[in-house]
C-alpha cells in the first residue's frame, strides 16, 4: 500500500482545505520554522488512528482542531483524509474492493471523532489494525517526530523491543493476542461466577 495524497481541513494550523500530493519517490517538506511541518506528519499519525493526545502535543484531542487567530474564528471540526494506492490489493479483507482507499477521520468538538473508508462508517479499531497489519500505523518507527532519536536511546529494552516487533510487521498480531488475553480473562470470571451460583444453587 502507497499513500498518494494527505487532504488536511480545520487540522491545526492548517485552517483551509489542504492537499499534499505524494508521488513516487522521495517527498520533502521545507519551510520556516511554525510553518506547520510537524503538523502534517502528525496529520498521518492522527488519519491512522493515533488515540494518544499527547503524541499529537495536545492536551486533548479536540486540541487538533484549528483553535483560531486573530483574525480568523476557532473551527468546530478538523478533518484528515488519507489516499492510498491499493492497486495491488494489499490492505487486509474489508478494505480490499478498490484501487484507491481512502481514509477519513474526522473530529469534531464535543462530538468525538469518527472514521470512514471509501464514504462508509468503519471502526477506530478496523483503522488502527488496517495500518498495523500494514507496518505503517500511527506507532509506526518509520514516522520519527522530533526529539525522538533520543528518546529512543534512552528507552526501556522493552519499549524497543515494540519496536522492532513493528519494523517485522506482528503488530498486528501482538494487538489480536491482547484482545485475546483480555477475552480469556473475562471467560474466566464468568466461569468463577458460573461455579459461584452452582455452589448456591447445591
Ligand atoms: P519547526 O521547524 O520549528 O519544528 P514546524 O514547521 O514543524 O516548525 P509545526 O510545529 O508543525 O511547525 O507548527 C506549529 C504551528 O502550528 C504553530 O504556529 C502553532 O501555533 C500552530 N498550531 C498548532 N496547533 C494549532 C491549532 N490547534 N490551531 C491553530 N494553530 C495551531
Amino acid at each position: 500500500m502507497r499513500f498518494s495524497k494527505l487532504r488536511l481541513n480545520g487540522f491545526k494550523s492548517f485552517v483551509d482545505p489542504t492537499e499534499l500530493v505524494i508521488a513516487d519517490g522521495l517527498t520533502g517538506v521545507v519551510g520556516p520554522n511554525g510553518c506547520g511541518k510537524s503538523n502534517l506528519l502528525e496529520a498521518l499519525r492522527w488519519v491512522m488512528g493515533e488515540t494518544r493526545a499527547k503524541a499529537m502535543r495536545g492536551g486533548g484531542m479536540e486540541d487538533v482542531i484549528f483553535a483560531g487567530t486573530s483574525s480568523r474564528p476557532a473551527r468546530n471540526f478538523a478533518e484528515v483524509s488519507l489516499q492510498i494506492d491499493n492497486s495491488e490489493r494489499l490492505a487486509p479483507s474489508g478494505f480490499n474492493d478498490s484501487d484507491i482507499l481512502e481514509i477519513v477521520r474526522r473530529i469534531t468538538r464535543d462530538v468525538g471523532s469518527a472514521y470512514k473508508s471509501n464514504g462508509k462508517d468503519v471502526r477506530a479499531r478496523d483503522v488502527q489494525m488496517l495500518f498495523a497489519d500494514a507496518s505503517t500505523g500511527a506507532h509506526s518507527p518509520a514516522l520519527v517526530r522530533q526529539g525522538q532519536i533520543a528518546e529512543l536511546i534512552n528507552a526501556k529494552p522493552k519499549a524497543r523491543r515494540r519496536i522492532l516487533e513493528e519494523a517485522a510487521g506482528i503488530s498486528g498480531l501482538y494487538q489480536r493476542r491482547h484482545e485475546a488475553e483480555l477475552k480469556l480473562k473475562n471467560t474466566e470470571a464468568n466461569l468463577l461466577r458460573v461455579d459461584d451460583v452452582i455452589e448456591q444453587l447445591a
